[in-house]
């Protein structure tokens, strides 16, 4: 499995060692289920499952899959993954009355999840990009933009008050993130994008 330098650069600037555990762990955007996903030649992968193919130069033969040794889903240390069949695999998260987040038909969205999936869309986002974060099908995602389901959800009233600067900071990997995806696709950054990274900039350096 070729990856070229400058997607290796974008990978590891999304992972942070934990001392204690020795974990490497995924501080960029995650699944539904707390999987890293990374962003690279228009697709979504598991940064976990990337990061074991980038370092045994394989991809993980079909059939098998990732556990996770150290029971941390967003951890993408290779030494910490080991390949199991899908039945091991499913057989130890029910062991540890672990909810996997797969797409297994039994998944639901939260209401925050409903939250999520409507201000993505108004950031311009599609929802075919974007359904693979939730363990929904994509029908599903739609129905919940356009209001069909989950229309019960509403920005709460009374939100805690936020610093406001705390929140860019947190939010900086996400926006660079969509910023390198779109570019990686070719595609257009909403018009509202550079609006908003200045409006960052300019908060973050009042
Ligand atoms: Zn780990």
């Amino acid at each position: 499995m070729k990856v070229d330098q400058k997607t290796r650069k974008r990978f590891w600037k999304m992972v942070r060692k934990d001392g204690a555990s020795g974990c490497w762990i995924w501080i960029g955007s995650k699944t539904q289920g707390n999987y890293g996903s990374f962003g690279v030649n228009g697709k979504t992968v598991r940064a976990h499952k990337f990061c074991w193919e980038m370092a045994n130069n394989r991809r993980v033969p079909s059939g098998l899959e990732l556990h996770h040794r150290c029971t941390r889903k967003d951890c993408v240390r290779p030494d910490h993954l080991e390949l199991v069949s899908h039945g091991a695999n499913m057989a130890e998260a029910a062991r540890r009355g672990v909810f996997s987040g797969e797409r297994n038909g039994m998944a639901k969205l939260t209401d925050d999840d409903a939250l999520w999936i409507r201000a993505l869309f108004a950031l311009g986002e599609s929802p075919k990009e974007f359904a693979e974060r939730f363990p929904v099908k994509e029908r599903e995602i739609y129905n919940v933009v356009k209001g069909k389901t989950w229309g019960h959800v509403k920005i709460p009233e009374n939100l805690p008050p936020v610093d406001v600067k705390e929140v860019i900071l947190d939010l900086l990997p996400v926006l660079e993130g969509l910023y390198q995806l779109r570019v990686e696709r070719g595609q257009p950054l909403p018009e509202s994008f550079g609006e908003l990274c200045r409006n960052c900039a300019a908060i973050l350096l009042q």
